[in-house]
């Protein structure tokens, strides 16, 4: 891999993690309800949860380019 910029092959990698969090839908529950009455409203509660995500970026150790 090169740099667009100066075409250097000197690349560093930075790898950027976070975490993305979804709470409670309402969409998903009223969907639910609809569908199963009251028992449904749970249904809410299907898409809650944390997302871990990876995000990579390159750094030109020339001319200082990210991409
Ligand atoms: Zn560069």
């Amino acid at each position: 891999m090169v740099c667009p910029r100066c075409s250097s092959d000197s690349i560093t990698i930075i790898v950027d993690q976070y975490t993305e969090t979804k709470s409670y839908s309402p969409g998903y529950g009223i969907c639910g309800y609809l569908l199963f009455g009251w028992v449904g409203l749970l249904c809410g509660l299907c898409g809650t949860g944390s997302k871990h995500r990876r995000k990579e970026q390159h750094v030109c150790n020339q001319c200082g380019w990210r991409f």
